[in-house]
């Protein structure tokens, strides 16, 4: 019996870079002590005042089926959260609360993209975007940028490849990164879609994690509201990424369809889980600093562990939880040097190869566990990287 392509096509086949993560999962799973800077996962848990509020609405009775679209308090508190950070007016009827911002990813794909239509993204990508695309017989055709300009997309590129396209999907503050657009790249891309009638669809997923310039949300750039689906979670900002719940926010009509898209798909996300998500929104932008303190922190750490040397460069984070470390001068590839690393220093980092091509002779170092712990690999990076660079 064959399976559609739809679902068989969904990773592109071949090496990704993903074999140095599953290998050190391996070594952990046989004993080996590996510090694992890997994946977008806080070293920090939900705070217990959201697990209270989400205990408090499952022993209430929450538990039976929730509100398709999303619960009338949550979709409120997003779209005030949206309208407050964006200036731009937003009601309930502009969100639909999603299984978190990867099943957002899906819906809005599905809203703009029909089977064989091109689905435009920026390369370096966050890993399951071409097969996000892919899973809707879409095709997926990135536009990729250089780190010498900082991995900012130029208009001209996206222009050259609108023609052929319907939808645009852009990610600021940027994984794998760390790359905040700025209000010149972004007006530049609201241009091209306009010219070119795209619809663009803007990741904003890391909204509260910015260190430096600022963020700002296309669809609040003039005449980009009827035309542009933000994705948003609780993932990153709350420290909720096993949580399960974001939202797609666009125009109403649009929600309105991706409401029918839900009710035939994940019939809505747990009702005790949007109430630790209306109780966490509720709380203001207090937690939300908290949780990001940490990597604003280790930001400062990695700037300060690769001062002093020329091996290894930062492309300068500007905001998300990751670095990205230009290691050309070694000699080797992102991938041969994330598997030389493991080997030798027990330290797992992600191959810029698992990103595309945009991040060759890369690797995306995770800021995710303690500072001292966190400060101590670096340094062994570093080291490791000096020897293979007098190998030379
Ligand atoms: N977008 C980006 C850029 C991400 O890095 C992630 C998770 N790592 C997601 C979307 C999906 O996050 P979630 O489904 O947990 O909201």
């Amino acid at each position: 019996m064959e399976l559609a392509n739809r679902l068989t096509k969904i990773t592109g086949g071949g090496s990704d870079g993903w074999d140095v993560f599953y290998r050190a999962r391996r070594m952990i799973d046989a004993g080996v002590a590996v510090t694992e800077l890997t994946i977008g996962e806080h070293d920090i848990r939900t705070n217990p005042d959201i697990l209270k509020a989400m205990h408090q609405a499952a022993i209430g009775g929450h538990t039976v089926y929730a509100e398709v679209p999303g619960t009338a308090k949550l979709r409120a508190a997003v779209a005030a959260r949206i309208t407050q950070r964006t200036a731009v007016p937003t009601a309930a009827e502009n969100i639909l609360i999603t299984p978190g911002g990867q099943a957002g990813l899906f819906a809005a794909h599905h809203a703009v993209c029909d089977q064989g239509d091109t689905a435009l993204y920026i390369d370096p990508y966050y890993a399951t975007y071409p097969g996000t695309i892919r899973s809707l017989g879409a095709v997926a055709k990135p536009i990729v940028t250089s780190p010498d300009t900082g991995f900012q997309p130029t208009k001209a590129a996206i222009e050259a490849a609108a023609p052929s396209a319907k939808s645009l999907l852009i990610n600021s503050p940027n994984n794998p990164t760390g790359t905040v657009y700025s209000e010149q790249v972004l007006t530049g891309i609201a241009e091209a879609c306009q010219t070119h009638d795209l619809w663009l669809i803007s990741d904003e997923v890391y909204d509260t994690q910015v260190w430096e310039g600022t963020h700002i949300s296309p669809r609040s750039l003039p005449g980009m509201a009827e035309r542009t689906l933000v994705v948003g979670s609780m993932s990153k900002s709350h420290a909720m990424t096993g949580s399960r719940v974001g939202w797609v926010c666009g125009p109403a009509d649009v929600i309105g369809h991706l409401i029918t898209l839900a009710t035939h798909t994940t019939y809505g996300v747990p009702g005790y889980i949007q109430d630790a998500a209306t109780f966490a929104l509720g709380q203001g932008t207090k937690p939300e600093e908290a949780v990001a303190a940490p990597f604003r922190r280790r930001r400062e750490l990695t700037l300060q562990a690769l001062a002093d040397q020329n091996v290894i460069r930062a492309v300068p984070a500007q905001g998300a939880m990751y670095v990205m470390l230009d290691i050309r001068a070694t000699g080797l590839s992102g991938e041969g040097f994330a598997n030389a690393l493991l080997d030798a220093e027990h330290i797992a980092v992600m191959p810029g190869e698992s990103f595309g091509q945009g991040a060759l002779g890369h690797v995306r170092v995770a800021m995710t566990i303690d500072d001292d712990s966190y400060v101590s690999a670096l340094q062994k990076l570093v080291g490791f990287a000096k020897k293979q660079a007098n190998l030379q």
